[in-house]
């Protein structure tokens, strides 16, 4: 039976989205920025599509721009955001961001600019003392991202953005795994840079959006054909862009019963993972975290063993390790959490969805304490 547990790594697109796109790849395949009609009409779905995405963050419409996803909005945000109001070149990010954020910042340090790493707590948590200690008169920008995407944990980012704010810094979020899932509020939250990416929640691959606060001038970040008012430039990814306001529209609507379901899913998961499989431990348990994430830690048993054998019984989900297919590192993230090498290459990830069913749970629960039972006895740790 095929179980899709591995939604942090994507996401089933809703048909509903599908319906939304199907349009912009047959009759109307205008280009939005023509000055014809057929073209020129289709800026009217752009910006229905903007008001979608603004209305799931609390946003204004004028404040969101289309990107090609997360990877392009972090980039962006830490590139163009550094700064931008201040000039002061420093930049504060966490050591469990998401390597669209880290490396960026590996990056940009090379360039010159002085970084500052936070620490987190054994929870998975940002530890704020760590950040008020990296945040100084010469930061920038502050980039903590607001859900992990290994372990689920929720940041508190509207007091990091208070730290930011008050030493002169702009505040960016990694909501990437947090939008759809969990009310992420720009206002509420004091976010001037927030991004996020259709496919974590329903939407189409490679599409995206970044939130630029008003009045927060950044520099245009793609030189061209001055779409997105010469902000990024490019022709419109119609469909994309359609096919994300509508998942977010879809997100508004749905998140408190999604929430509601996943977390019944997810709790009947890791308590039958619990009670099955003596010796696992759920990553993150004492902190908050997001109704649909879990990273169990099968100690004594790697893995890469479990998720070769759970595969062969179509069951998808990953390995804590860095997101690199092959990569054999253990999870950065779990380690900063003070996991040891050993204990992180044990972990197992499971995230769920609207679409996941209470079947798929129950089959998960058959298939694997036999797996790890059997791996652990020809294992070479001992639990
Ligand atoms: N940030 C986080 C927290 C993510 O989980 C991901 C994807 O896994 C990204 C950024 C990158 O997003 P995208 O796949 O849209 O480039």
């Amino acid at each position: 039976m095929k179980t899709y547990l591995d939604n942090n790594a994507t996401t089933r697109m809703a048909p509903e989205v599908l319906d939304a796109m199907m349009p912009f790849f047959n009759d109307q395949y205008g280009n939005p920025s023509s000055f014809h009609t057929f073209g020129s009409a289709l800026t009217e779905d752009i910006e229905i599509a903007r008001q979608q995405v603004a209305d799931l963050i609390g946003a204004f419409p004028s404040e969101i721009i289309f990107t090609s996803g997360g990877t392009e909005s972090d980039n962006t945000a830490l590139f163009y955001g550094i700064g931008a109001d201040s000039g002061k070149p420093g930049l504060v990010t966490s050591v469990v961001e998401h390597p669209a954020v880290l490396e960026t910042a590996g990056y940009l340090e090379q360039a010159g600019h002085p970084l500052g790493l936070v620490k987190v707590k054994s929870s998975g948590c940002v530890n704020m003392d760590s950040l008020e200690e990296q945040v100084t008169p010469n930061t920038g920008l502050v980039s903590i991202m607001k859900a992990n995407n290994e372990t689920g944990v929720i940041m508190p980012i509207r007091e990091a953005a208070e730290i930011a704010h008050r030493a002169g810094a702009l505040f960016h979020t990694d909501a990437v795994q947090a939008v759809g899932k969990i009310p992420v509020d720009v206002k509420v939250e004091g976010i001037d840079l927030l991004s996020l990416s259709a496919h974590k929640f329903h939407g189409p691959k490679g599409v995206g959006a970044l939130y630029i606060r008003k009045g927060l001038k950044l520099n245009p970040f793609m030189h061209g054909g001055h779409q997105e008012s010469g902000m990024r430039s490019g022709t419109y990814n119609i469909a994309g862009i359609v096919g994300l306001g509508k998942a977010a529209e879809m997100a508004r609507y749905f998140i408190a019963e999604e929430a509601l379901k996943t977390s019944y899913l997810l709790e009947k998961l890791e308590s039958g993972i619990l009670k099955e499989c003596p010796g696992a431990v759920i990553v993150g348990a004492s902190a908050e975290r997001l109704p649909n994430t879990a990273t169990v830690l099968f100690t004594g048993v790697e893995s890469e063993a479990v998720l070769t054998l759970i595969d062969l019984s179509g069951i998808c989900v990953s390995s804590g390790s860095a997101c690199s297919t092959g990569s054999k590192d253990p999870s950065y993230v779990l380690t900063s959490m003070g996991i040891s090498v050993t204990d992180a290459n044990t972990a197992i990830r499971f995230s769920l969805s609207m679409y996941t069913s209470d079947q798929e749970i129950d089959y998960v629960l058959e298939v694997l304490p036999p797996i790890i039972e059997k791996l652990r006895k020809i294992s070479p740790y001992t639990v």
